[in-house]
């Protein structure tokens, strides 16, 4: 079965063909992706009818471009998956549309993604694939989750953030410090020169009993630390800064991570979305999940952020799982709210 994805929730429009038999990981066969950011970047974020109107360009080229360097032609596609949400209601619409269209004009079933979903499988399309149960780390632009996963379609919430994102606050503290859109990667890079401890910040809800987060809080601190250092702010102490906000999202993301698998009694761990791809995120959980015995899987570097390879392959592992029923033929809506934990249990 060769599942063509289309990915086109926000500001990235992604395009892959995976390949997957009746069982067994499927495999990526080619994957394109065109990221928005320099468009978005003048406005400080995504402008949603300017990222619609981007995806109608964007999407056909990059099918073609897909199928050409897996050397399918449209004759090969059984299935064409799309997100379906959550995310921007016009931009998740040009995707569905094109989909849809595709998938009758082809005679082939078309078949709606949850993004987060596909977030979350990402990482067995890399070269170290974990195996179900796993507790999962979904920190991305918009969310911030802890889940318990038992198997495709089955995922219980353990917490979640109550109000910013983990890559939202990444991306406001950028913004507080003159770093661009999306500044996760920037406030990163400017980290590595600064010490982490010449600032403190808070690490709200570190020692809550729950599994839960929250992030505004880090945001106001940094507002008013950059305040207290005001406009001439040396470099060195941007970096310092950078350094102490990184520091405090990555030390609540690793002791809840550490906490949900005490609580589950797992020993796999999946952390998967944008954020996924911080270093020091990476090196403190390993560190710290090393200590205990547990195995942390990410996905591939460019496979963190948005692409089309996560909604194929999310799309592949659902149908090796649930043969497509009858179904709504090529009838689509889209779902911009769509909560993950929420969907049915698979049997
Ligand atoms: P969602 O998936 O919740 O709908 P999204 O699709 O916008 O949101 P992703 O594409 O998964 O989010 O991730 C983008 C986020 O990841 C941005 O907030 C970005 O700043 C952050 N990010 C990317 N790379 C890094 C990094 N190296 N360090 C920190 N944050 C990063
Ligand atoms: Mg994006
Ligand atoms: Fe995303």
């Amino acid at each position: 079965m060769k599942v063509l994805g289309i990915e086109s929730s926000c500001d990235e429009t992604g395009v892959a063909l995976v390949e997957a038999a009746e069982s067994g990981t499927p495999r990526l066969l080619a994957q394109a992706l065109h990221t928005q950011i320099d468009m978005h970047q003048a406005y400080g974020g995504v402008v949603p009818e300017l990222a619609s109107r981007d995806h109608i360009r964007r999407v056909v080229p990059l099918a073609r471009q897909v199928l050409g360097e897996a050397g399918a032609t449209l004759a090969d596609v059984d299935v064409v998956a799309f997100t379906r949400g959550p995310g921007l209601a016009g931009a998740l619409l040009v995707g569905a549309g094109v989909a849809c269209s595709l998938a009758a004009a082809l005679g082939r079933p078309a078949y709606g993604v949850h993004h987060l979903e596909g977030h979350l499988l990402s990482p067995f399309l890399s070269s170290d694939p974990p195996a179900f149960p796993f507790v999962a780390l979904l920190v991305s632009g918009g969310h911030t989750q802890l889940l318990r996963v038992d198997g495709v379609g089955r995922y219980a919430l353990l917490g979640e953030t109550i109000d910013d994102a983990a890559g939202e606050a990444f991306d406001k503290s950028a913004q507080l410090l003159g770093l661009g859109y999306p500044g996760g990667p920037a406030l990163a890079r400017l980290a590595t020169f600064g010490d982490p401890t010449v600032f403190t910040l808070p690490r709200p809800l570190l020692h809550s009993a729950n599994l839960d987060f929250s992030f505004a809080g880090l945001k106001t601190a940094v507002r008013q630390q950059a305040l207290k250092l005001g406009p001439n702010v040396c470099e060195q102490d941007r970096a310092h800064l950078a350094a102490a906000t990184e520091r405090a999202i990555v030390d609540v993301l690793v002791h809840k991570s550490i906490a949900a698998l005490r609580r589950t009694g797992l020993d796999r761990l999946v952390v998967a979305g944008g954020v996924s791809a911080n270093l020091t995120l990476r090196e403190l959980l390993g560190a710290a999940a090393a200590r205990r015995g547990v195995r942390v899987h990410y996905p591939e570097p460019a496979l963190c952020t948005d692409n089309g390879a996560m909604i194929a392959l999310a799309a592949a592992m659902r149908l090796q799982h649930e043969p497509l029923g009858a179904g709504d033929g090529y009838a689509f809506d889209v779902k911009p709210r769509w909560p993950l934990a929420t969907e049915p249990v698979a049997a």
